[in-house]
């Protein structure tokens, strides 16, 4: 299945207009949204992540910090079933819930590599599960992860939240499309207008409205959702509904081993590397990025890249270049920190929509000065680490122009009404019931995979709104 709603174009998508960017929205709209389709990166962010500002005087400190969200994230990686090792020296201690998947061949090697460059690595995080676990089977190596798991040992969020949510009493109602959140003359939500599998407009009262449609979805909602005391979008008076749109930048960088690599079997993770994830000015950027070593490729994938890139020919010697590069290949992604900029935005299209008439989100983003030097230097040291592993031949992309995946900051949270969209608990500064619990809220987008922090993100608002359930609208 593709991973961008554009090709995908089944009648649930919603189209994106994003000419205008150099890297390319994906996401999954379905029960389960983008972690059916997720790889299962699961790291944290780090602390000095929620102090940006402070420590390095670019983007945002957060109102919250890792502290805040430790029991939370504690309490997610419970749901989720997370595996990894204790004792990783670039965290606080924390302790997943089962071992981390094994290296693998080519874990080992890259593993080597690093050794010999004395740099940081250790198992990564990963949202899949390497025992049996609360009813879903583990992990058996089916191979790559991002077409979705027919094991279940993937913690996509259809086989973790979900089912507890509806024998909670939860009713999911699938093929829902939200046009625009409604206000009421109090100034308060009233409720949702969506229509319904059959296209019928239906209107669904509310006391509280929680987004969650991710960073693109929700500003696209919040936006359309004009009234006479919101005319330029709900939660709008800062104005930054939309505003500072944060990808990850990613750098791809691969290698070719004579000895054969195991990496199309397994899951697509299995180390990281956080050497360069701290700000080093001398590097010529500020900030920096996680390596997440990544296993090779499948026939297909190997077929058609090595086409691509010069290394399989046709014709003669079509075969014999195939079977030296497959299943001799492995490398890592680069996940570069993205500073928030107030010119990379979510707006309306003014033209194009989805199959119901609600205007498409449309993306307008440039790739800053600091992630271009962040790119090549990662791309230098990710070679440096393939040469130390053994591999004979080095190749890189960057960046990954298809990997819009990581959608952040189009409504941040803070404690200035001015400067930010929702509070440090998720409630809309301008809208006392309403609540945005995805991407969106993120100050900083960090150098890792941002769900684990959706996630607990999403857990803390809602501890918080329980906490506050007396004094909620106050
Ligand atoms: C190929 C791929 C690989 C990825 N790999 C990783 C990884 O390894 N690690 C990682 O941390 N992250 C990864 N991600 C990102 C991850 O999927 C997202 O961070 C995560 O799914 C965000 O969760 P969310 O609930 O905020 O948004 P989403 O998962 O996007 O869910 C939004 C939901 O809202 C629904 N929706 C949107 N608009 C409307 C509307 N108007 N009305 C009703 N419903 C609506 C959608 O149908 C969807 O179900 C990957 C994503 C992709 C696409």
């Amino acid at each position: 299945m593709a991973i961008s709603p554009n090709r995908r174009g089944r009648a649930v998508d919603y189209p994106v207009s994003e000419d205008n960017s150099p890297i390319k929205i994906a996401n999954y709209c379905g029960v389960g949204g983008g972690t059916t389709l997720y790889a299962g990166h699961y790291p944290r962010f780090h602390p000095s992540d929620f102090r940006v500002k402070s420590l390095d005087g670019v983007g945002d400190d957060w109102p919250i910090d890792y502290r805040t969200l430790e029991p939370f994230y504690a309490e997610n990686d419970r749901m989720t079933g997370v595996s990894g090792l204790a004792g990783d020296p670039a965290y606080p201690p924390k302790q997943p819930v089962m071992p981390p998947l094994p290296l693998g061949t080519s874990g080992q090697a890259l593993a080597k590599g690093l050794n010999k460059l004395g740099w940081h690595w250790w198992p990564s995080d990963s949202a899949i599960a390497t025992q049996d676990y609360e009813g879903r089977a583990k992990c058996i190596n089916l191979g790559h992860c991002t077409s979705g798991c027919a094991q279940g040992a993937k913690a996509s969020t259809d086989i973790t939240y979900w089912p507890e949510a509806i024998r909670a009493g939860v009713e999911v109602r699938t093929r829902a499309r939200v046009k625009e959140i409604t206000v009421g003359a109090n100034g308060m939500a009233s409720g949702v207008i969506y229509y319904d599998a059959d296209g019928k407009e239906i209107f669904q009262p509310a006391e509280v409205v929680i987004m969650a449609c991710n960073g693109v979805g929700t500003p696209r909602i919040l936006l359309n959702s004009k009234s006479a005391k919101f005319p330029n979008g709900i939660a709008n008076s800062s104005g930054l509904v939309g505003k500072n749109l944060m990808f990850h930048p990613y750098a791809q960088i691969y290698g070719y081993f004579d000895q054969p690599m195991d990496g199309h079997r397994g899951p697509g993770d299995c180390i990281w590397s956080k050497e360069f994830y701290e700000t080093d000015a001398s590097r010529g950027f500020l900030r920096g990025w996680t390596f997440e070593f990544t296993r090779g490729q499948g026939p297909i994938m190997s077929g058609v890249q090595g086409s691509a890139t010069g290394r399989i020919p046709w014709g003669a010697g079509h075969h014999n270049a195939f079977r030296k590069l497959f299943g001799h290949r492995a490398g890592m992604v680069a996940i570069c920190e993205d500073l928030p900029e107030e010119h990379n935005t979510v707006t309306l299209d003014p033209v194009l929509k989805d199959s119901s008439g609600i205007p498409a989100p449309k993306i307008d983003y440039t790739l800053s000065e600091n992630s271009r030097r962040m790119l090549d230097f990662a791309v230098e040291r990710g070679s440096d680490i393939l040469r130390a592993a053994g591999a004979y031949d080095v190749g890189f992309e960057k960046p990954l122009g298809h990997g819009g995946w990581h959608l952040m900051g189009t409504a941040r949270m803070g404690k200035d009404p001015e400067r930010s969209v929702v509070n440090e608990w998720g409630r809309s500064h301008d809208v006392k019931n309403l609540f945005v619990v995805d991407g969106s809220i993120f100050v900083t987008s960090a150098g890792v995979n941002p769900t684990c922090t959706i996630q607990a993100l999403a857990l803390y608002v809602a501890d918080s709104i329980k906490q506050r359930l007396a004094t909620l609208f106050d």
